[in-house]
């Protein structure tokens, strides 16, 4: 059997990709080559060409790739204890979970292994609560226009745009949007049925938005007011990406439960529900669980995380360098290609001008082996690791300008 599956091991980076487009759902549409290694803010195809990474996993690689701390903990932790369940208390887990709140405004905490679980945990939490108050009126959510919360059934039915409910009706009823960063039209959306608004602090995949200064309060005030709970959504701008730990810090907004998923492990599967004690009892004994959350070997890495972040001061890293990449970003946002910059920290947009076509850059980008994503649809997203040097964001955007001074026209546009 071993000698099968070698004669079958592909040779070529074109049999690999063929291998790989006749075995795995066609749900995606990856970058034609196949990654095989990285390091840093770099990654290598097995033909070994080098990349530069400024898509850092989508958020994730809050580290970058391979940091030898975050390497040697996950190997010593999955030598001594990789999963136990939650039928038992483990070591890490409760290391995690202190660490988190003692982070944070929050002071309990649910592990998921992905960010569309956490705000499961959230959305769940945000019905609960109101009904062991023994208000069972309370059921509907709020939530926002271009929103962005997962793609299981909760999330998704939260998510603000349209394109990702396709065919995935019905979705869970007594949902409500509202265009983002519009308090008033908030204000006139809630009722005695609003069991919880839903918000990212600052919109990822909707295209990279950052809120009007006065929003997130306003929020605030307006759950308390009309006895909802404030949720949340920090999947995409926790554990310093914007240049805050959380991205609430930049307002000072407190909510009653929070999501964190992406960079928190590194790339390591992880996500977790933080909340304040007043809501807790929202999640009594029974109401949920993860068979895999808060693993020992997933919150090895999350602390990890959390060591390396402190060591190389990551969050105040983040800070310096998003402001000079927006910076960066506000000077390539004259070009007639690009319509205007934006962002917070190290989640920063380029969006393009209407008749720009953004497949066709990412691609052009990838010729000169820079890798980058879109938010939005049309906006370029710069989420590099948050160890990114300037030299290296500065090596990309030079290959940014080339391609945005004489970029690729959309053929229908
Ligand atoms: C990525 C993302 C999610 C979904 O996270 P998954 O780990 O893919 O389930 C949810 N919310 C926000 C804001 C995100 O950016």
């Amino acid at each position: 059997m071993t000698d099968d599956s070698q004669t079958r091991r592909p040779t070529t980076q074109d049999e690999w990709l063929e291998l790989g487009q006749s075995s795995q759902l066609s749900n995606y549409r990856p970058a034609p080559f196949v990654l095989t290694k990285g390091s840093g803010v770099y990654v290598e195809d097995i033909a070994g060409e080098r990349y530069l990474d400024l898509t850092g996993g989508v958020a994730v690689l809050s580290v970058g790739h391979a940091h030898p701390v975050l390497a040697r903990a996950i190997g010593e932790q999955a030598q001594r204890l990789i999963h136990v369940s939650n039928l038992f208390y483990n070591d890490r887990a409760i290391e995690l979970g202190d660490a988190l709140t003692e982070r944070t405004s929050f002071d309990r905490v649910f592990f998921s292994n992905s960010g569309t679980e956490a705000n499961e945990a959230m959305l769940k939490l945000g019905r609960r609560y109101h009904h062991e108050r023994g208000d069972t009126q309370r059921t509907e959510f709020l939530t926002t226009e271009g929103s962005f919360h997962g793609r299981t059934l909760g999330s998704l039915s939260v998510t603000g745009q349209a394109k990702y409910h396709k065919g995935m009706e019905p979705l869970i009823p007594g949902v409500h949007r509202v265009p983002f960063g519009d308090l008033a039209a908030m204000k006139a959306a809630a009722s005695e049925r609003t069991a919880a608004i839903i918000v990212e602090p600052v919109q990822g995949e909707g295209g990279v938005r950052v809120p009007p200064d006065g929003y997130l309060q306003g929020l605030r005030a307006l759950a308390d007011s009309c006895g909802a709970l404030l949720l949340f959504d920090e999947v995409q701008t926790c554990h310093g990406r914007t240049g805050r730990f959380l991205a609430q810090e930049h307002w000072g907004v407190t909510p009653d439960a929070c999501s964190l998923a992406k960079g928190i492990g590194g790339g390591f599967p992880l996500g977790a529900m933080l909340c304040t004690e007043k809501v807790a009892g929202g999640l009594p004994y029974g109401s949920h669980a993860s068979t895999f959350g808060g693993n020992p070997l997933a919150c090895a890495a999350g602390l990890a995380v959390l060591k390396i972040m402190d060591e190389e001061n990551l969050v105040g890293t983040a800070a310096c360098t998003g402001a000079f990449l927006k910076n960066e970003l506000t000077r390539l946002a004259e070009l007639p290609a690009v319509g205007e910059a934006r962002g917070l920290g190290l989640l920063q947009g380029l969006a393009l001008a209407d008749d720009v076509d953004p497949a066709a850059t990412l691609s052009q980008l990838r010729d000169k082996r820079v890798l980058l994503t879109l938010a939005g649809g049309h906006v370029l997203r710069f989420v590099p690791p948050l160890n990114v040097s300037e030299e290296e964001l500065s090596e990309g955007l030079r290959a940014v300008a080339e391609v945005l001074q004489n970029p690729p026209l959309k053929i229908n546009p």
